[in-house]
């Protein structure tokens, strides 16, 4: 087992180096926050690096560190880390030290048809969304995405499979892969050979973006400037897109890569997406970078797309007996999927769901004819639009959006309700204001972001 987490084959201890308190310092992101031990502060940090005690155990003198004796010392009480090739004894932040013990681990066994790998993320969101499979043959490159985290399991498989299931245990966060052996009775003297990335774990900002070349297999026109976008994996990807999460699309324009992130909506808003492929529902500009590509492309083009990335969490709609939906344009993507999920999906008759729909024009709304006939025949299901800038004849609410047309639809404070908001940022800030000021608290607000 390697602690490396730089590629890197030497590190070393540096003189005055105080022992992290938690990953977000070496990162400088203050996302990747991990708790100090109960009674402990950014004070006793400061102090205990001033203090003069040898905190390297070297006498402070620089020393060469080699990988094999870096891996000796991974006891929750005498651990080194190697951090971008720098490396430092841990002790302090036990949680930290825990969770890379309990992760960077996995365990192999084998019947006479089938290899089970197991890891035990201990995630309590783990699902089988947050599992990303890519084969070539034997070339087999498991991605976790576990929290704000990625772990890689790339082997050169000791022999041939047929195919790979994988099964999520929750709360447990327990992920078993099981894969079919080609040949049933054969045994495997080990699972294989590592591959590059084998056993990293890494936080999803440092890491680099993955992307594959996806096909466009169909496209579907929406509004005037809208279209819906079903694409396929490369062959071996499985990859399957949490509720409200979106990918990246990258293409090079005139030169330069430039990438956009785009939420993964369902076919409509009956369907649940087939295992298999995504679908995007992308608005044109005719003058934006990456949009206006889009505008050009035909079925059988590849396109980049990236591994998926959000924080919506599905169990947030547990027992939520009122969904509040804010959608402003393409803000209604992440909609689409909550509103598929929760009446055909998980439907629970118990929930009312309020989308709030805004718009320049008629002409602008999205599945218009969708969103009516659920409003029609669903009776826990109520949408209403609001036009900026309508037509003479439009009998709507109007204009854009403020308090008074929230205070209408978000319910008083006795039941679980969740609001959720998405559209350009000023539009998106200003609704989470509104919902503040009608009395949600933090917890019952998700606001869709990149
Ligand atoms: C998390 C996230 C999810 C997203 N999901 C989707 C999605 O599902 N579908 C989708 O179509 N877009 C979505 N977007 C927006 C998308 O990422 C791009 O910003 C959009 O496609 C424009 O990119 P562009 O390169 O074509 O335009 P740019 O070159 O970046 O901009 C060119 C011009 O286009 C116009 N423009 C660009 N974006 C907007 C906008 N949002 N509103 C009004 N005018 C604009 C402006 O006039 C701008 O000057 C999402 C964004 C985020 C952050």
């Amino acid at each position: 087992m390697s602690f490396l987490s730089a590629p890197k084959t030497q590190v070393s201890v540096g003189s005055n180096m105080a022992p992290r308190a938690t990953d977000s310092s070496a990162t400088g992101n203050p996302r990747n926050k991990t708790s100090l031990k109960p009674g402990r502060s950014l004070m006793d940090w400061i102090r205990l690096g001033q203090s003069g005690q040898d905190l390297t155990g070297v006498g402070g003198k620089m020393q060469r560190v080699t990988t094999e004796e870096l891996a000796k010392h991974n006891k929750l009480t005498d651990a080194w880390t190697a951090i971008r090739g720098s490396q430092g004894k841990q002790d302090f932040s036990q949680n930290w030290v825990s969770r890379f013990f309990e992760v960077k681990r996995y365990e192999w066994l084998q019947s006479n048809a089938s290899i089970t790998i197991v890891v035990y993320t201990r995630w309590r969101h783990m699902r089988q969304e947050n599992v990303i499979i890519d084969r070539q043959n034997k070339d087999l490159c498991i991605t976790l995405l576990i929290e704000d985290h990625l772990y890689t399991l790339h082997q050169d498989l000791c022999d041939n499979i047929d195919s790979i299931e994988v099964n999520v245990k929750r709360p447990s966060g327990k992920v078993e892969l099981i894969l079919t052996k080609s040949e049933p009775g054969k045994q495997w003297a080990s699972l294989g050979s590592p591959l590059s990335k084998h056993q990293t774990w890494i936080s999803t900002v440092e890491s680099d973006v993955v992307y594959r070349k996806w096909r466009l297999n169909e496209i579907t026109n929406i509004t005037h400037d809208t279209n819906l976008y079903k694409f396929e994996p490369p062959e071996g990807t499985i990859m399957r897109v949490p509720l409200g999460h979106h990918v990246h699309a990258q293409a090079d324009v005139a030169g330069m890569q430039v990438s956009r992130s785009y939420t993964v909506v369902p076919p409509s808003l009956e369907q649940q997406t087939p295992k298999g492929c995504l679908y995007l529902m992308v608005k044109v500009y005719p003058n934006g970078a990456l949009s206006s590509l889009f505008g050009k492309l035909k079925t059988g083009d590849e396109l980049q797309l990236s591994n998926h990335e959000g924080k919506f969490l599905e169990e947030s709609l547990d027992d939520v007996r009122s969904l509040i939906l804010c959608a402003a344009g393409t803000g209604f993507t992440p909609m689409a999927g909550l509103i598929q999920h929760s009446l055909f999906t998980h439907p629970d008759p118990d929930r009312k769901i309020c989308l709030l729909f805004f718009n320049k024009t008629e002409r602008d709304i999205f599945w218009r004819d969708q969103l009516d006939m659920l409003a029609q025949n669903v009776t826990n299901f109520r949408v209403v639009y609001v036009l900026s800038e309508p037509h003479a004849n439009w009998t709507g609410s109007k204009g854009r959006i403020r308090e008074e047309l929230l205070q209408d639809v978000i319910p008083s404070n006795d039941e679980k309700r969740l609001f959720c908001a998405c559209g350009p940022s000023a539009f998106t800030n200003q609704a989470v204001e509104f919902a503040k000021g009608l009395g949600c608290d933090e917890d019952s607000i998700h606001a869709f972001v990149g």
